[in-house]
């Protein structure tokens, strides 16, 4: 299953994406239909839509987390030939995990932060825990050599 669970559009949690919301809602009132489809691109590209034949019609989903409805829809021309996958545990994963599924590594949001301890911090909408850590950078440089001998060889 690929379709949006109807309570996700109404909920309004900072944990969910409000531009996701709208850019949906949007899109399901103008075209009264499923345009909720996530697929996945050959290159890990998450991209929402609807296949129109073998073509996909949609947005690259980052774009709608940050521009909203002002995320510009595309053609994907022969996206199936082109190895498109959908992604059927898409929404499932975005409730459990809100916008922490579309950004695993936790660098776009800093709201989502609680901070646990001077050292730690747990991430609001998924749970999971930071530690801080202090990291000493290694690396190599060339430097002249003092000598006492005044010669070159
Ligand atoms: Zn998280």
């Amino acid at each position: 299953m690929n379709e949006i669970p109807k309570e996700l559009l109404a909920l309004k949690s900072d944990k969910y994406s409000p531009n996701l919301r709208k850019w949906l809602r949007k899109e399901l009132d103008r075209l009264g239909e499923h345009v909720e489809l996530v697929v996945v691109s050959r290159e890990g590209r998450r991209r929402i839509g609807y296949f129109h034949e073998d073509d996909f019609v949609g947005a690259d989903l980052p774009r709608v987390l940050n521009s909203g409805v002002r995320a510009l829809k595309f053609c994907f021309v022969e996206a199936k030939l082109h190895g498109y996958q959908a992604d059927p545990e898409f929404w499932e994963k975005y409730r459990e995990l809100g916008k922490c599924h579309l950004d695993p590594a936790h660098s776009w949001y800093n709201e989502r932060w609680i901070q646990t301890g001077a050292k730690s911090r747990q991430c609001r909408w998924c749970g999971r825990r930071h530690r801080l850590y202090s990291v000493v950078e290694k690396s190599e440089v060339w430097r002249e050599v003092k000598t006492t001998t005044n010669g070159h060889k």
